[in-house]
């Protein structure tokens, strides 16, 4: 870059749900740390959570800076304060929700019009920036924030619905013209021929339509990971534009930055090092569920009598929010015996510096985008576990494609969260975990396959490595667009 080349200014409007603004905030601290100018839009309620990593990231130097809008809470039908998909009372708002989040049209208007930004990337749920973002003939990026694994199963079944002629739920059936021969019960899919007159079908269409006229696509995973699929995703569903820039939150590398993502963790960072130090290499199992999922406390006594007859030292994260104080989901006396074996963490943990301890062995995840792929990029195995939507097929792409993990044996597709679902038993919770992370051929294989994944990870993001140049590349394409603008 010249020395006189004018700084790039971009936007960042991510979805308010932690999976879709942790990794929009790294990518904007990676636009940041190449020079760019980087202001990222959110409401009141939600910068709280990253407000101090955007001082810390000030204070070292990168141009980074927030631009809060009023979230319409009221005016559009939700209750006060409900800015964030995690804090819908019931799911049955989330279209509400969906709805809502097209009411910032006008302030995105007015903040383009003001500082005429030389690009917008924002969530593919967020509809109408793509109307704001071209009135000012600024280019938008699309983020959605899953693995293009996912995203091509999606296209996939919309555009042929094999799931349509199944005679029954169990019946085992392989993607038409799709790489790899994935092989998926007809219970794992979603039922799209069933919702055709739905407002969400509508707004899915819209979300494509906006997608394909965008300037391209920025997704957070890495080209040697999943080439097939991004071939596929390019060639064969016309996404000629996309950049692949992950594991973004590689870019957090000291402990305060990989302690505290998305919220404030309700365990201090040092202790859970202190506790992981004093574990052999490879021996814990982290469990946890992301942000959104919750069990009802017959879920939970599942899984604490299968981690307690498993025999394996864990940490499991419980979302805590949602249970009453006084509600018991631990068996009696579970905490007491559990006691150096076992660390519990309520609602919120310092996920990436846990994962990336040298004691961690394994992760049972509910195969959520970002979690899986800090797994991955973490060199570990996965207990497969998808709760809901697109999970249930990046389950597919670590058991099937990559062969890094071990499902739980949720089968049956979920649109959205299902709380009163016990889903996996104790007995098998026991079995998947001493499969994982018990000695056998089977289990060493997928150890050492994700270690290599995760060196692969590594590299990249470094200088030179895949997602690196990839990332040069989506810069060096905005500079030339603003230039010639
Ligand atoms: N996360 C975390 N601590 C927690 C739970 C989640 O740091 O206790 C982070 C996790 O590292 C990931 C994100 O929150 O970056 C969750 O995103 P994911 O796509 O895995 O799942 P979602 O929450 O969207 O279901």
């Amino acid at each position: 870059m010249g020395s006189e080349a004018k700084q790039l200014h971009v936007f960042f409007f991510p979805l308010m749900a932690h999976g879709h603004t942790i990794p929009m905030i790294d990518i904007a601290r990676l636009f940041a740390a190449r020079g760019t100018k980087c202001t990222i839009i959110t409401t009141p309620l939600n910068v709280i959570d990253f407000a101090d990593n955007i001082d810390r990231d000030k204070k070292s130097g990168l141009d980074i800076g927030v631009e809060i809008f009023k979230f319409p809470c009221v005016e559009a039908g939700l209750p006060e304060g409900c800015e964030n998909l995690n804090s819908l009372p019931s799911p049955d708002l989330t279209l509400t929700f969906v709805k809502a989040l097209q009411r910032f049209q006008e302030p995105l208007e007015r903040l383009i019009e003001k500082h005429r930004p030389d690009c917008l990337v924002s969530d593919l749920f967020l509809i109408s920036t793509a109307d704001a973002a071209e009135k000012f003939g600024v280019p938008r990026i699309v983020f959605h924030g899953t693995s293009t694994f996912s995203l091509c199963v999606i296209e996939n079944i919309l555009r042929y619905e094999p799931e349509a002629n199944a005679t029954s739920d169990s019946e085992v059936l392989v993607l038409p013209n799709f790489p790899g021969e994935i092989e998926f019960k007809r219970s794992q899919l979603a039922k799209h021929a069933e919702d055709s007159h739905s407002d969400f079908k509508a707004l899915r269409k819209k979300m494509s339509e906006t997608e394909l006229a965008s300037f391209g696509i920025v997704i957070n995973s890495f080209y040697e990971l999943e080439p097939a699929y991004a071939e596929y995703y390019k060639k064969d569903l016309g996404r000629l534009k996309t950049w692949y820039i992950g594991p973004v939150s590689l870019s957090n590398r000291n402990v305060i930055d990989k302690a505290n993502r998305g919220k404030k963790a309700t365990i201090d960072g040092h202790h859970c090092l202190q506790w992981l130090d004093s574990k052999e290499p490879y021996s814990v199992l982290y469990v946890s569920f992301g942000s959104l999922s919750r069990f009802n406390n017959a879920q939970l006594l599942e899984i604490a009598m299968g981690l307690e007859a498993s025999n394996v030292s864990f940490i499991w994260v419980v979302r805590m929010d949602k249970l009453k104080a006084e509600d018991q989901f631990l068996p009696e006396g579970f905490e007491e015996r559990m006691e150096g074996k076992g660390l519990i963490i309520k609602d919120w943990a310092p996920q990436v510096l846990i994962l990336d301890h040298p004691a961690v062995g394994g992760f049972m995840t509910h195969c959520g985008w970002n979690s899986t792929l800090e797994g991955i990029s973490a060199g570990l195995p996965l207990i497969t576990w998808p709760v809901f939507a697109e999970q249930f097929y990046n389950e597919k792409l670590v058991t099937q494609v990559l062969k890094t993990g071990i499902s739980a044996g949720n089968e049956v597709w979920s649109a959205w969260i299902e709380p009163d679902k016990v889903s996996v038993t104790k007995d098998k919770v026991q079995e998947v975990v001493s499969q994982l992370m018990h000695d056998g051929e089977e289990a060493e294989d997928m150890r050492r396959r994700a270690k290599e994944l995760g060196q692969r990870a590594k590299k990249a993001v470094e200088e030179g490595g895949s997602s690196y140049k990839d990332l040069t590349f989506l810069i060096e394409k905005l500079r030339v667009h603003s230039e010639s603008d």
